[in-house]
C-alpha cells in the first residue's frame, strides 16, 4: 500500500460545524487557532501577496484549493480573511473562484452583500457571504468560549479591543460577535461624514421596529466626531433620538461609544444597558405617542399623574401648577403651565415621578398612552 498523508481522507471532508473542526483537532483554546494550519489540513494552502481592490481570493480544483491573502492589511484581518474563504471551501466547492473584499463583512443583512456584485449574483439566494462570515466567526471566536468571555461586559470598544486582542480578530469581526454573543442588547453602525450610514447591525435583543436615522444626529458622539467638532470618545449616555428613527425615542436613553476608523467614517457601538428601559422599549415596539409634546402633553401628563399615580392638583404660584403626593413619601413637583412642555422638560418630569414611584419610566410614559375615559 502506497504511503498516504495520514490525514488525506479527512481532509476531503467538509466541516459545516467548525467547533467540531476544532474538537477534531483538539484545539482547545483561542492562542491554539492557527488558521492557516487549519487551512492546510482542509487541503487549502494560504498565499501572502499584494492584492489590489480585496483582502483575498480562494482558487479551487479538484478538492485542492490556493488562498489568496493581502499582505498589506493587518494580521488579524488577514486570519479573518482566511477563515471566511475557507468558510467557502467548506460549502461552496463546487466552482470555487471567489474574491473577498473588506466591504463583504458586515453590510447590512437586509441587503444583499454590494462586494460580490457580478459573477455571484445567484449566490445571494442562499446567501454565501453571511455563509462565510459566520463559519469564519465561529471558527475564530467559537460561541462556547467567546460567550463566556462576553458575559457581563459592557458593550464597548475597550471590551472590544480587550476580546480581539485574545481572539486575533479585526475589531469589526469582534464587535459583531460580541453583538450576537454579549449581555447587553446593542446596535453596530458605520457612519460617514454628508452620506447616509454605511451599514447597520442589529445585535441579538434589539427589536426589528428600531432603525437608525439615516446619518447620526447632532447631540450624538459621531456626530461631532464626523465634523470634526470633538475628539471625544469613550461609553457616553446620550438621548436615543440621536440615533433611532422612531417618534418615542426621545424618550429613552442608550449608551454610546463612537470611535473614528478609516477613511474619515466612525465606527459606533448603541447599546441598551438599563434593562428596564430595555422592557419599555419593547412594551412601546410599534406604538408611536399620539401627540408631540407641547400644551396638549402637560394636560395629558397632569391627568395621568392624578388619576393613575394619586397625585392631586393645586394652585401654585402664578403660571405654574403644583403636583402633590404622599406615596410612597411626599413628594411635590412644580410645573409651568405658561409655555410648552419641551422634550428635556417633559422627560425629566416623567423621571422624577418614575424615581418617586420606583417604576421604569417607560411604565409612566405608557400610562399616558391609553385615553383616559
Ligand atoms: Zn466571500
Amino acid at each position: 500500500m502506497t504511503q498516504r498523508w495520514p490525514f488525506a481522507h479527512s481532509a476531503e471532508r467538509r466541516w459545516h460545524d467548525p467547533a467540531a473542526l476544532l474538537r477534531h483537532l483538539g484545539i482547545t483554546c483561542p492562542e491554539d487557532i492557527d488558521v492557516e494550519a487549519i487551512a492546510r489540513y482542509c487541503n487549502a494552502r494560504v498565499s501572502y501577496q499584494s492584492l489590489n481592490g480585496c483582502a483575498g481570493r480562494i482558487v479551487g480544483h479538484r478538492g485542492r484549493a490556493v488562498i489568496v491573502v493581502d499582505r498589506n492589511t493587518h494580521p488579524f484581518r488577514r486570519r479573518f480573511t482566511i477563515a471566511h474563504e475557507l468558510g467557502h471551501w467548506m460549502f461552496d466547492r463546487a466552482d470555487v473562484a471567489h474574491v473577498y473584499t473588506e466591504d463583504a463583512w458586515g453590510q447590512p443583512s437586509e441587503q444583499p452583500p454590494a462586494a460580490d456584485n457580478g459573477p455571484h449574483e445567484v449566490w445571494y439566494e442562499d446567501r454565501p457571504e453571511q455563509r462565510a462570515n459566520r463559519w469564519a466567526a465561529e471558527l475564530l471566536m467559537p460561541e462556547g468560549w467567546f460567550a463566556p468571555d462576553a458575559a457581563g461586559r459592557e458593550i464597548s470598544f475597550d471590551t472590544v479591543r480587550d476580546l480581539a486582542q485574545h481572539y486575533r480578530t479585526s475589531l469589526t469581526a469582534t464587535a459583531l460577535r460580541l453583538l450576537e454573543l454579549g449581555s447587553t442588547p446593542a446596535m453596530l453602525i458605520r457612519s460617514c461624514r454628508d452620506q447616509p450610514n454605511r451599514w447597520f447591525r442589529r445585535g441579538a435583543g434589539v427589536p426589528r421596529s428600531l432603525w437608525p436615522h439615516p446619518e447620526p444626529w447632532p447631540g450624538t458622539v459621531a456626530f461631532d466626531l464626523l465634523h470634526g467638532h470633538s475628539l471625544h470618545t469613550g461609553l457616553t449616555a446620550v438621548a436615543a433620538d440621536g440615533w433611532i428613527d422612531r417618534r418615542d425615542a426621545w424618550w429613552f436613553r442608550v449608551n454610546e461609544d463612537s470611535l473614528p476608523v478609516g477613511g474619515g467614517d466612525v465606527l459606533t457601538l448603541i447599546s441598551w444597558p438599563d434593562d428596564a428601559q430595555l422592557r419599555a422599549t419593547f412594551t412601546l415596539a410599534g406604538t408611536w405617542l399620539p401627540w408631540k409634546p407641547g400644551k396638549n402633553a402637560r394636560a395629558r401628563l397632569l391627568k395621568c399623574l392624578c388619576d393613575k399615580w394619586s397625585y392631586r392638583r393645586r394652585r401654585g404660584q402664578p403660571g405654574e401648577t403644583v403636583l402633590e403626593t404622599d406615596q410612597p413619601t411626599p413628594q411635590h413637583l412644580t410645573v409651568s403651565s405658561a409655555e410648552a412642555l419641551d422634550v428635556e422638560g417633559f422627560r425629566r418630569l416623567v423621571d422624577e415621578v418614575a424615581t418617586h414611584k420606583g417604576v421604569p419610566p417607560g411604565i409612566v410614559l405608557r400610562s399616558m398612552l391609553r385615553r383616559p375615559k
